[in-house]
């Protein structure tokens, strides 16, 4: 299976906020979001980025147009999915699947752009999320626009998925192509029903938002204020975090969402082979 991943944006936070004794300057977050080519499933994303749904589009809500004006994404429309995917000869309809690792803008702002695609999320997360008042949804960083009405149709919940063993002291996870390729990994913490993707063959785990730098992971620093305040579970998003940096001794790699420093899974320009 081929894994890559694009940058759909950037967004400056200060290091100090990241972690808990970072220098006072601001780094460039990346916004990334994976494609996956599997030889048997197809094309997948892992996420969709950031894009125009949240930040610029008419008709937004009032709490999504504060929550664009407050983080100041830069979008990158070059390595946006339908540009990434028409390098590579496809086109959005031919993504058999999105995996929503959760709900957060940054995550899941271009998921209507699949209206076709599988979806593969935390079910009982997006249940809570339909259920809630708005202001409990924005509060956790959701905003229910972005998320398409009906997704629930082309739904797979991770929670219904085989079990499988996994290496480097991770435990176990939910294997979602039935051959242990790609494996979903519960790193609760950040938000609710937050999950990464082991890909054991390549020694890669995707830990997505269970820290911000990759930078300090080994050590397990906690993010500084007020990021450390927005996590849905402190202590559990310090236990994720751990698994992640336990990964990493072991000899895998870690790759995050929001690290700013290249990585060797990083997209070359022409997308996947
Ligand atoms: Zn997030």
């Amino acid at each position: 299976m081929q894994i890559g991943f694009a940058n759909s944006g950037f967004v400056p936070a200060p290091e100090t906020v990241l972690r808990r004794g970072g220098a006072w300057r601001w780094r460039d977050l990346r916004v990334r979001y994976g494609v996956l080519r599997h030889p048997v499933r197809g094309v997948w994303l892992i996420d969709t980025g950031i894009g125009p749904q949240a930040l610029s589009a008419p008709g937004r809500g009032f709490a999504l147009r504060a929550y664009a004006a407050a983080l100041r994404y830069r979008l990158c429309e070059t390595q946006a999915p339908h540009a990434v995917l028409d390098r590579m000869g496809l086109r959005p309809r031919d993504v058999a699947g999105v995996i929503v690792t959760h709900f957060h803008a940054d995550h899941v702002a271009r998921l209507a752009e699949f209206p076709m695609a599988r979806i593969v999320a935390h079910g009982p997360t997006l249940a809570r999320i339909r259920a809630a008042h708005d202001l409990v949804n924005q509060r956790h960083g959701v905003f229910p626009d972005l998320i398409p009405q009906g997704l629930e149709a082309r739904l797979t919940c991770v929670t219904t998925l085989p079990r499988v063993a996994l290496p480097f002291g991770l435990g176990e996870g939910a294997d979602l192509f039935g051959d242990g390729s790609c494996v979903v990994v519960e790193l609760p913490g950040h938000a609710a029903g937050h999950f990464g993707i082991a890909f054991a063959e390549a020694g890669l785990l995707y830990a997505c938002d269970a820290a911000w730098l990759r930078e300090g992971l080994a050590e397990a620093q906690a993010p500084g204020l007020p990021l450390r305040l927005v996590l849905e579970d402190r202590t559990a998003a310090a236990r994720s975090a751990a698994l992640a940096a336990g990964w990493q001794a072991a000899g895998g790699q870690v790759m995050l969402c929001h690290d700013p420093e290249p990585t060797a899974f990083d997209l070359p320009e022409a997308g996947l082979p």
